[in-house]
């Protein structure tokens, strides 16, 4: 049999290398930013459109290339970072695989305009498909204006294997955000579909942090500096009472390469152990800084994992000096070894930390549940157990059939209602006792209620004496501004939105004034997953949201007439057995059951 194995073509190659390198548009504006920053310009810019599916562009004022540069620039393995494999252990740029220009030229039209600083001329190059397309001499500034249309045109499959637009932007900003951090001394500029969305002029690393994240960061951020023979750490992290229930804003960087390492990770988290509870995150902006031949980033294509040579001692290192730095600023008790821990009030009490949500206050004259009152809920009780499947019945046999149950009700003595452990209402009925889970119920309760109302288009609405005005970064303002009318219809109002900030004239009725921000926070948070777009609801996750975050807490103690009202209203919901996250409401014990035990 003849020979059959043949070298692919380059451009099979490199649409094969593509593969790897680009999964996304976002993967391609890192490849093109870390170009730029490698090309030492000072001013960046980035403009995109339609999040990154018809164009990308990146405009540097950095070195520039020839003409024979620019047209090799585009060739596998074409780099001017490393020339030996020696080489390879001592990087000090981002890139040096020599890929990213071949493979983004694989898969999408890309045109090149760059020029050196002495020369007359810069080049144009267009290239589509790997194919060049045309080569000119033309006049332009200094730099490298690199721009990518319509990526995956020539792939169907992985364009059609994109996300939705916010999802793609995200991820866009995400990599903006890394590399802006890295370098605070590079103003950067980014354009969505003609929209501003950053605007960084050069400066230090607070006023990067605050100028991405917004003017609150200014209050929270702590330094953190510390100098060892193995890595020097700089940066800021943030007071444990400003610690998020949602993972973002958490960053390592590695000589000024972000990196994801949840090792690392891990050891910034157990210096905040006992000033944040396991449910929040801390907020940090880290830099190390290790000799470059004791990582080896080689290990993953997209670089953003690392390996370290002595991973142990710096999980130390970061723990300690994080922990020193909270006790430094008075955030937490400063560490004495001498004392006896056990002498140690527990920083939860010792320090105004709270290591749990503030309990919701509570205003004695308000009922939360008054407004719907049934005469006898233990007919409707009845009903719901009827409805029900997964509850065990409470009789099996016939003689106690469902129909007489409550038939002496009018009779016989009121049902007896008591509040169980702060948790728990237990009420007699006729044949046993129900346990209502206080928190759960009112969840249901109020869930049911905010989708009639948004459903219906009647929000109630507490309208705010002095309006409120809340900061969230850019991003968050952008989810913000897609979920308006859904949080307008549970009963939200919106005065002026800002690039920072959202003014709220009105919130929904009951909500406490000072949880509105976390109820946005947590509304934002379920928006920046990856979810899968088509199952997502946004008036049933807002309505979930809320219902969560206004019900009654375990440990609250409730009044005889709150039991009862919560009791009626429970029992007058769709499907009073379940919570709106799928935990059962209520169970019983019935007579025979007690019966059998004694
Ligand atoms: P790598 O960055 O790994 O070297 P790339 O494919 O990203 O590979 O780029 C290939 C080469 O093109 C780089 O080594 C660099 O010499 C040149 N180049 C790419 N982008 C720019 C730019 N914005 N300014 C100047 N030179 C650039
Ligand atoms: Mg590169």
């Amino acid at each position: 049999m003849s020979d059959v194995i043949q070298l692919l073509p380059d451009h099979v190659a490199n649409q094969i290398a593509a593969g790897e390198v680009v999964q996304r548009p976002a993967s391609v504006v890192k490849e093109l930013l870390e170009n730029a920053i490698d090309a030492q310009a000072d001013s960046i810019k980035l403009l995109i459109k339609d999040s990154g599916k018809t164009l990308i562009q990146v405009i540097d004022n950095g070195i520039g290339m020839s003409a024979t540069d620019a047209r090799l620039s585009f060739e596998r393995h074409a780099t001017s970072k490393i020339r030996k494999a020696a080489d390879l252990f001592h990087i000090q740029t981002k890139g040096f695989r020599g890929e990213a220009l071949a493979s983004i030229a694989a898969i999408a039209q890309v045109e090149l305009k760059t020029k050196q600083e002495n020369t007359a001329f810069g080049t144009k190059i267009t290239i589509e498909g790997s194919k060049v397309m045309s080569q000119e001499p033309i006049g332009s500034p200094k730099g490298t204006s690199i721009a990518v249309k319509n990526l995956f045109y020539n792939v169907p499959a992985r364009r059609n294997f994109l996300k939705s637009d916010k999802v793609e932007i995200r991820h866009i900003i995400d990599e903006l955000q890394r590399v802006a951090l890295a370098h605070p001394a590079i103003s950067f500029f980014m354009y969505h579909n003609e929209n501003e969305v950053y605007h960084l002029p050069q400066s230090n690393l607070k006023k990067r942090i605050v100028g991405i994240f917004g003017k609150k960061m200014n209050e929270k951020l702590v330094p953190i500096l510390e100098e060892t023979d193995l890595v020097n750490i700089e940066g800021f992290i943030a007071k444990p009472e400003f610690a998020k229930k949602k993972r973002g804003e958490q960053f390592f960087f590695v000589n000024h390469r972000f990196i994801k390492s949840p090792y690392l990770n891990h050891a910034v988290k157990t210096a905040f152990e006992g000033l944040i509870t396991h449910a929040h995150h801390p907020t940090y902006f880290l830099f190390l800084e290790v000799p470059a031949e004791s990582i080896d980033i080689n290990i993953h294509p997209t670089k953003t994992e690392i390996k370290f040579t002595n991973e142990q001692e710096l999980y130390a290192i970061i723990r300690a000096t994080v922990k020193h730095s909270l006790g430094q600023y008075n955030v937490a008790p400063v560490l004495d070894f001498n004392r006896d821990p056990n002498m140690d009030t527990p920083y939860s009490y010792k320090d105004k930390q709270p290591d749990k949500e503030p309990e919701v206050k509570v205003d004695r004259n308000f009922n939360p549940f008054q407004h719907k009152k049934t005469a006898s809920w233990e007919a409707l009780y009845t009903e719901a157990k009827d409805q029900k499947t997964h509850i065990e019945p409470i009789h099996s046999d016939t003689e106690n059939s469902t129909q007489d149950l409550f038939q002496d009700t009018s009779t016989t003595a009121k049902s007896i209602t008591q509040q169980l452990q702060h948790k728990y209402i237990v009420s007699t009925i006729k044949s046993g006792m129900v346990f209502i889970h206080q928190n759960r119920a009112h969840q249901r309760i109020l869930y049911e209620e905010f989708l009639t109302k948004m459903t219906l288009g009647e929000p109630s609405t507490q309208q705010l004496l002095f309006p409120m005005q809340l900061q969230f970064d850019k991003t968050d303002i952008q989810l913000l501004l897609e979920l308006k009318d859904d949080l307008e219809s549970s009963g939200f109002q919106f005065g002026a939105i800002s690039k920072e900030s959202v003014t709220l004239t009105g919130v929904p009725t009951a909500i406490d004034e000072q949880k509105v921000m976390g109820v946005l926070e947590n509304i934002i948070a379920i928006d920046k997953e990856d979810l899968p777009d088509a199952n997502f609801s946004p008036v049933d996750f807002i309505a979930k949201t809320l219902a969560k975050s206004m019900a009654v807490r375990v440990g609250q103690p409730l009044s005889a007439t709150e039991q009862e009202d919560l009791v009626n209203t429970l029992f007058n919901c769709k499907e009073p057995q379940l919570s709106p996250f799928g935990l059962p409401c209520f169970t019983t014990i019935t007579s025979n059951e007690i019966d059998q035990r004694l």
